[in-house]
C-alpha cells in the first residue's frame, strides 16, 4: 500500500515518471521504518530516497548535511514543488531561526536541514525531543570516515541518533565508498542493522583519459580549445597556488575560468559558485574544497592537472561531469614529479604509521589506475567491487598503449642509484640520474665528476621522456622510492634487488604512438 502512496508522491510532487535503479526499494525500506545505507554515484538521484519518506511518513524529516552554502537552495527547489521544507543554520538571524522551530514544533515542515554542529547543540536535541520526526537522513556519510579527505568530526556524534530516537529510521547516503568505508560508515553511525543499497557505480557516459604530464597548461588548454571550447568544466589542482595562476593562464588564453579555494573569501567563493552553476561554459580552476554537492547537469569535462591522493577521491570528482547523461570526458594529467611529490606528502605527513601506510596504499590504487594496461573503467570499477568487461570507452580501450620488456632499462636505472648511494654517498632526483644515463655533461655531472661512473651514459638508446617513463612506472611499483630526506632523492627499496639481479622480468607501459603525439608526450 505504501508503494502506491510513494508512487504517488514521486508523480505528483516531483513530477517523474517512475523511480530510478534502487529507489523504490529505498524508499519503501524507510517507509516501513528500516534504517537504509545508500551508496549511490553522484547523480543517481540519493536526494528522493529521503525527501519522499519525508513526505509519506509523519511527521519532519530530519536531514542532516555539512553542505551549509547548498541549504538555501535544496530548500528553495523544494518549496517550489510546495514541499514544506526549511533548515537551520549559523548563517541564519536568530527570528527566522526561531520561525523555523515554531514550524517544526506546530507539524507544518516536512524536510528540515540542519547542520551537524547545530543539530548536536542542546537547544536543537532539546527541540527535537518536543517535536515529530518522521526520519532522520545523514547526508554525505563518508564524512564520518577518518581516512577521507572529508572528515567531519562532527559526524562522529550522529551515533547517539540512534540512542536517542531508537524507533526513528536513518537513511545514510554517500557517493563515495569502498567496501572499507562502508563497514566505517555502518560502524561509526551505529547503523549495524541498515539494509546497505549499493548501486552500479558505472558512468558509462564519461570518458576517462589518463595523459603523460608534460606541460600541463598547454596540454589542458589544447584539449579544453579542441574538445570543450565554451563548455562548462571543473580543473582540479592540488593546491590554491596552482589553482590560481592555472585560472590566471586560462583566462589569459580567452577562456572563462574563475579560481576556487578555502584561501578566497567565504563571499568570492560564493559568488564563483554561483555563477559557475548559473551560467553556461564556465571553468571552476579549484582545489578539492570545490564541488561537494554541486548538482550542475552540464558539466562537460572535470580534469586534474595534479594526481589525485585515491581512487575514491578521483571517481568522486570526476563523477560530477556528465550528470545529464550525455558525453563527458574526465581527463587527467599525471607524470613523474606527482610520483615523488606524493610519496613525499605521505612521509611528511602528521598521524601515525597507521595512518600513512593506508595514505601509501591509497596511492598506490592510484598510480595502479594510471599506469594500467587494462581498461580504465574495469580498473575504476573493480575498486568499487564491480566487474564488467571492456568499456570501449576510455584512452586504453580506444588507443590501447604498447607493453615492452623494460628490464634491461629499469636495472640501468636502478644502477645508477645503487653506484651513486654506495661509491659516492649520495642521492639525486630523478633529473639528475636522466642525465647520468644519457651521458649529458651538466655543471653537476662535472662537479661531481660523474662522467668516470660507469653508469654514464649507458641509457644514449633512449630518450629523456623514454627515461621519464621508467623512473615513474618504477617508483609507481615501488620498485625505486623517494627517500624520507625530503628532497625528492631516489633510493632503492626491498623490491629493486629483484629487478637488480634478473630474477624479475619488468614489462613497461609505453603510449601509443597517436597518443603520444596528440598529447604531445614529454618529460613531466
Ligand atoms: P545525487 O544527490 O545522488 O547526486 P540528486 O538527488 O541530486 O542526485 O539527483 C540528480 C538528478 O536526477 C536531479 O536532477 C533529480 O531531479 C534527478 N532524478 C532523481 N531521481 C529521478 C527519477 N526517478 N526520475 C527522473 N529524474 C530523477
Amino acid at each position: 500500500m505504501s508503494d502506491t502512496r510513494a508512487l504517488g508522491v514521486l508523480q505528483r510532487v516531483f513530477g517523474y515518471e517512475s523511480f530510478r535503479g534502487d529507489q523504490q526499494a529505498i524508499v519503501q525500506q524507510v517507509i516501513d521504518g528500516g534504517d537504509a545505507l545508500v551508496l549511490m554515484p553522484t547523480g543517481g538521484g540519493k536526494s528522493l530516497c529521503y525527501q519522499i519518506p519525508s513526505l509519506v511518513r509523519e511527521g519532519t524529516g530530519i536531514v542532516v548535511s555539512p553542505l551549509i552554502a547548498l541549504m538555501q537552495d535544496q530548500v528553495d527547489a523544494l518549496t517550489e514543488l510546495g514541499v514544506r521544507a526549511a533548515f537551520l543554520n549559523s548563517t541564519q538571524e536568530w527570528r527566522v531561526a526561531r520561525d523555523v522551530e515554531q514550524a517544526f514544533l506546530a507539524g507544518e515542515l516536512d524536510l528540515l536541514y540542519v547542520a551537524p554542529e547545530r543539530l548536536l547543540t542542546d537547544r536543537c536535541l532539546q527541540l527535537l525531543e518536543r517535536g515529530n520526526i518522521a526520519l532522520f537522513a545523514i547526508d554525505e556519510a563518508h564524512c564520518v570516515s577518518q581516512w577521507g579527505h572529508d572528515f567531519r568530526p562532527e559526524y562522529l556524534g550522529l551515533s547517539m541518533l540512534h540512542e536517542r530516537w531508537p524507533d526513528v529510521p536513518r537513511i545514510a547516503l554517500t557517493a563515495t565508498a569502498t567496501a572499507e568505508t562502508r563497514t566505517e560508515i555502518a560502524q561509526r553511525l551505529s547503523l549495524t542493522d541498515a539494509h546497505h543499497f549499493v548501486s552500479s557505480f558505472d558512468r558509462p557516459n564519461i570518458r576517462y583519459r589518463i595523459v603523460e604530464k608534460n606541460e600541463v597548461r598547454k596540454q589542458l588548454l589544447d584539449m579544453i580549445r579542441t574538445e570543450h571550447e565554451g563548455e562548462s568544466g571543473v580543473v582540479y589542482a592540488l593546491s590554491r597556488a596552482r589553482v590560481e595562476e592555472t585560472a590566471e593562464f586560462l583566462c589569459n588564453q580567452g577562456i572563462d575560468a574563475m579560481p576556487y579555494h578555502a584561501g578566497l573569501s567565504p563571499q568570492v567563493r560564493a559568488a564563483n559558485q554561483a555563477r559557475f552553476l548559473r551560467e553556461d561554459g564556465v571553468v571552476m580552476v579549484a582545489t578539492i574544497a570545490f564541488g561537494m554537492g554541486i548538482d550542475k547537469p552540464d558539466v562537460r569535462f572535470v580534469a586534474h592537472i595534479d594526481l589525485p591522493k585515491s581512487v575514491e577521491g578521483y571517481y568522486q570528482e570526476t563523477g560530477r561531469a556528465g550528470r545529464d547523461g550525455l558525453p563527458a570526458t574526465a581527463w587527467l594529467a599525471y607524470g613523474l614529479q606527482d610520483v615523488v611529490q606524493q610519496r613525499r606528502m605521505i612521509d611528511e605527513s602528521p598521524g601515525d604509521d597507521a595512518y600513512r601506510r593506508r595514505l601509501g596504499q591509497q596511492l598506490d590504487a592510484m598510480l595502479g589506475l594510471c599506469e594500467t594496461v587494462e581498461c580504465r573503467r574495469v580498473r575504476l570499477l573493480a575498486y568499487f567491487g564491480q566487474h564488467i568487461t571492456a568499456c570501449g570507452n576510455c584512452d586504453v580501450c580506444l588507443d590501447p598503449p604498447q607493453a615492452w620488456d623494460g628490464t634491461v632499462a629499469a636495472q640501468k636505472v636502478l644502477s645508477a642509484v645503487y653506484r651513486l648511494w654506495k661509491e659516492r654517498g649520495q642521492r639525486y632526483g630523478a633529473g639528475h640520474i636522466i642525465d647520468i644515463l644519457r651521458g649529458k655533461v651538466t655543471d653537476r655531472t662535472k662537479q661531481h665528476g660523474h662522467e668516470t661512473l660507469s653508469v654514464f651514459g649507458v641509457g644514449e638508446d633512449l630518450s629523456d621522456t623514454a627515461w621519464r617513463g621508467v623512473l615513474r612506472q618504477l617508483l609507481a611499483q615501488g620498485l625505486l622510492t623517494v627517500d624520507n630526506e625530503g628532497y625528492g632523492t631516489l633510493a632503492l627499496t626491498e623490491g629493486s634487488r629483484a629487478v637488480l639481479k634478473g630474477e624479475r622480468q619488468l614489462m613497461l607501459r609505453r603510449e601509443s604512438e597517436k597518443k603520444a603525439r596528440s598529447g604531445k608526450t614529454g618529460g613531466s
